[in-house]
């Protein structure tokens, strides 16, 4: 399976809760990830925090393995050995007297909820009250989701269970205030991870124990991200040596495989009695071998010591990317591998696209955060080779300058149908930057199923002069999923200019149709169908441009490369009316263009004229260049056209001698920055202008692309219906 059709099944059929990265991992080892190009990108997301011992670490398979030769699960109905052992490794090595065994963060974090109520309710009526910290992230459960004080993952799904308080995360007078006789328990993260990595300090920490003393509530602590050796230390609170009376677990316990654990010690640990609560897969054979394998790894190598080490030399090779990189890389902070990264100019999501690009893996929990949360297997190696990736990205960002990219509007881009009433378009430029931009964003709802049945009762009349098979079928396609109804008008059915004027066909049609959408030859034809008519003309292909393609081109790009603002589009071959509208919209996109094409077949002189104009309006780049391999190095895409188009087949010999060199092969693939993609508006002459490896290999993104004609004309039509 491409990575393409992987990409298509998940945009197809998976509930869109994730902005995934451009990325397809087949294969990782060690703290490096592979795509099925074989390209290595340095993992510091680590699975959000997650794989704590690297990726396919021998010990750890052979454990995994061997329990799976023996049992994979039993229920918690019966005992099993794995579940024991870890049961007493977790206890013994944190200072608690019980565990629940969970499958995740969330699940611990409703365990311990669940917990510190009965304890409090047993104590005196109405003692429930979870006091916990603004900013603070929990977990996705109903719960979970109001304990953590962030509106944003909570708000949407009232009505929400009662009882929580949230207070300043770090701030003594605050938790001070909220806790009284009513509360449960205090729930905290020793260092918030999500939230940005804030890192609380121990005066808090202790403060936080009193308060807990003093009212006979529980003191919680989420270590599902700091724990199992995150910060340096195996749990997180031994750096203040504040000892909580309940800790969960998850992320680095299970190295990827689902785990969790609440444990609890003193009263707390005796609160639960059968029935109290359950879960089917808690504490399998599988789940808990896997633990016992990153706690065995952890100690065996030293992993403690390590992430402390190189914890600090990350943070120091940080400071000098500050040093350089003023406006993107500000002050780190954090402990062990559990750091962020200040980004004052705030666009951490563009470092995190660029770096990517550049191969280092890592997300940003704000515009402001980077967070980097390698595994603790990272050597210093892996930090100086992770450390000039970014550096190479930064200075890309900062060369192009994504803030100087002018006219760039950013994915967020609110748009409704008929924004463009009554509008042609003949070519790009009858849009202007921000329309285009919305185009697009329409074009993202389209494809959500959002804009249906706009246009109902209405007709289109497309007059096609020139064969068609994507355009035709999507056009027709496009009205029928908005409402309105289509008709096909060939090339013999109306003898445009022949049998009838252009403007005479342009007046009758105007009368009896909605929208009018043309493939001719000549622009001449086209322009003077536009102006006898009143109805909004589209341009399905002429000579001069093919506009409808160029926005399903770059609805592809967005969709397989995020943000497309600062990105390189390098086509390869004839300079023809699919390059003209390509570079005519790059740079209203904020896209750098760049062609390669034999003397002689140069895009028409005005058309490369006005892309200038436009890339100097936008800030962005035009390059031509003779030898392909120079345009398509470090290309996030590349795209070509046939050589031959409609109509220019006297000179197709002639054609194939000089376009001889510029087939896209997968070497030249192999040149384009990391996860670069290729594009093709087909029908593809397979060997000649592309490689069949490229055309079927992992870059390969054109049958997405062929699909996006039909999403990004059905928004075009609705704009303009
Ligand atoms: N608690 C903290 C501190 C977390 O960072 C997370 C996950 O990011 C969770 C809880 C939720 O864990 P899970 O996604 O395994 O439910």
């Amino acid at each position: 399976m491409t990575t393409e059709t992987v990409m298509d099944l998940d945009h197809k059929y998976a509930m869109t809760t994730y902005k995934r990265n451009p990325l397809e991992v087949v294969r990782a080892e060690g703290v490096r990830l592979y795509d099925p190009t074989g390209r290595d990108v340095i993992d510091f997301l680590a699975g959000v925090a997650v794989c704590a011992v690297g990726h396919s670490h021998p010990t750890y398979i052979a454990a995994l393995t061997e329990q799976l030769h023996r049992v994979v699960h039993v229920s918690n109905l019966v005992y099993n050995a794995p579940a024991a052992k870890l049961a007493e490794r977790l206890c013994t090595l944190s200072g608690m007297d019980r565990v629940f065994f969970t499958n995740s963060g969330a699940e611990a974090n409703e365990a311990a909820i669940k917990l510190a109520r009965k304890r409090g309710t047993a104590i005196a009526a109405g003692k429930t009250k979870i006091v916990s910290a603004l900013a603070s992230f929990h977990g996705r459960t109903i719960a979970t989701v109001t304990a953590g004080g962030q509106p944003k993952y909570s708000e949407p799904f009232g009505p929400l269970p009662g009882g929580f308080v949230h207070v300043a995360f770090d701030d003594c007078d605050a938790l001070s205030a909220a806790v009284n006789e009513h509360t449960a328990a205090i729930f905290l993260e020793p260092i918030q991870g999500e939230g940005g990595i804030n890192v609380a300090s121990d005066a808090y920490l202790i403060h936080a124990r009193a308060l807990a003393d003093a009212h006979n509530a529980l003191l919680i602590f989420d270590e599902v991200q700091t724990g199992v050796g995150r910060t340096g230390t195996l749990w997180g609170w031994q750096h203040s040596g504040v000892k909580p009376d309940v800790m969960t677990l998850a992320k680095g316990l299970g190295g990827g495989f689902p785990v969790g654990a609440c444990l609890a010690f003193g009263d707390a640990a005796r609160v639960f009695v059968p029935g109290d609560h359950g879960s089917t897969y808690a504490g399998n054979p599988m789940a808990a071998t896997a633990a016992l394998a990153v706690l065995d790894i952890i100690g065996a190598e030293g992993l403690l010591a390590n992430a402390h080490i190189i914890g600090v030399l990350l943070q120091e090779r940080i400071a000098h990317l500050a040093l350089e990189f003023p406006e993107w890389i500000g002050a780190s902070r954090g402990r062990g591998l559990m750091i962020g990264v200040n980004v004052p100019n705030g666009n951490a999501r563009e470092i995190v696209g660029a770096a990517l690009s550049n191969g280092l893996l890592m997300n940003a929990t704000s515009e402001n955060t980077l967070r980097m949360v390698p595994p603790l297997v990272l050597t210093e190696s892996d930090v100086c080779d992770a450390m000039d990736r970014l550096k190479a990205a930064l200075q890309q960002l900062s060369g192009i300058s994504i803030t100087a990219i002018r006219g760039a509007v950013s994915s967020t881009v609110s748009v409704e149908p008929g924004f463009l009433a009554g509008r042609d378009l003949l070519g790009i430029d009858d849009f202007s930057s921000r329309e285009c931009h919305q185009i697009l964003a329409l074009a993202k709802r389209v494809k959500a199923g959002e804009i249906t049945n706009t246009a109902t009762g209405k007709v289109g009349a497309l007059l096609f002069e020139k064969p068609s098979l994507r355009t035709k079928v999507s056009f027709l396609g496009a009205l029928a999923k908005l409402g309105a109804s289509g008709m096909y008008l060939g090339k013999d059915e109306v003898g445009l200019g022949k049998r009838e004027s252009v403007e005479d066909v342009g007046r009758v049609l105007t009368r009896m149709v909605d929208v009018l959408i043309v493939r001719t030859f000549d622009p001449v034809i086209l322009k003077g169908l536009a102006d006898s008519c009143t109805i909004p003309v589209i341009n399905a292909l002429d000579d001069a441009e093919h506009p409808c393609q160029a926005f399903a081109d770059f609805l592809t790009m967005q969709e397989h490369l995020g943000d497309i603002t600062g990105k390189t589009l390098t086509y390869i071959g004839d300079g023809n009316n699919v390059a003209a509208s390509l570079m005519l919209l790059a740079p209203k996109l904020g896209v750098h263009f760049r062609i390669a094409c034999p003397d002689g077949y140069l895009p028409d002189p005005q058309v490369w004229a006005r892309a200038c104009e436009l890339a100097t309006e936008h800030g962005t780049n035009m390059e031509r260049f003779s030898v392909s391999s120079e345009a398509a190095a470090g290309a996030d895409a590349i795209y070509t056209d046939v050589w031959t188009s409609m109509g220019q087949e006297e000179e197709h010999a002639r054609r194939m001698a000089a376009f001889a060199d510029y087939t896209v092969t997968a070497e030249i693939m192999r040149l384009g920055a990391p996860g670069a993609i290729a594009l093709h508006c087909l029908p593809a002459h397979r060997g000649d202008e592309i490689a069949d490896d490229v055309m079927e290999g992992p870059w390969s993104r054109v049958f997405a692309q062929a699909e996006n004609r039909l999403h990004a004309q059905q928004a075009i039509l609705a704009a303009v219906l």
